[in-house]
């Protein structure tokens, strides 16, 4: 996003909040020069892409994320409602933080930390079978030392 007032192109996002017709209204400083403007956004023109940790990049889809947290939470007294806030919640989150670009591993620690709250157990299983199911939840590949720690051994 170019800085209206000096040309430089990088800036960071200050607020960030929806407006109507989907749009995303932001808030942006200018790293260069400081000063601020506001922008409204469209998601579906400009979403966010995710970084995986091979560099490669793949856009934000929060059907990953459901098939995910389905798979960990089959069987768990975890309602569709709770899903659906905990995909909600963490893309909110990732449109406030992020302009373009996200790191998977970002979204994977805000996946484990929401589950974490809802199930216990969800959270132990999310974390056990994300290996084998590399397709759906390789954002979360580089949390690897961070389940060394939380898995009961
Ligand atoms: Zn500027």
């Amino acid at each position: 996003m170019m800085c209206p007032f000096c040309r430089h192109d990088e800036t960071k996002v200050v607020d960030s909040r929806a407006s109507q017709d989907c749009a995303i209204r932001r808030r942006r400083e200018c790293l260069s020069c400081g000063r601020r403007f506001t922008t409204y956004e469209r998601v579906e023109e400009s979403p966010v892409k995710v970084v995986k940790k091979d560099g490669t990049r793949v856009p934000f889809d929060r059907e990953r994320i459901r098939a995910g947290l389905e798979k960990a939470c089959y069987k768990r007294p975890v309602s569709d409602v709770q899903i659906e806030e905990i995909i909600a919640s963490v893309e909110r989150e990732v449109q406030q933080e992020f302009d373009r670009e996200v790191p998977s591993r970002y979204i994977g620690e805000l996946v484990f930390q929401a589950l974490r709250e809802v199930d216990q157990v969800a959270f132990v299983r999310f974390a056990s079978v994300y290996r084998e199911f590399k397709d759906v939840n390789d954002f979360v590949e580089e949390l690897e030392p961070m389940l060394r720690a939380t898995l009961p051994e």
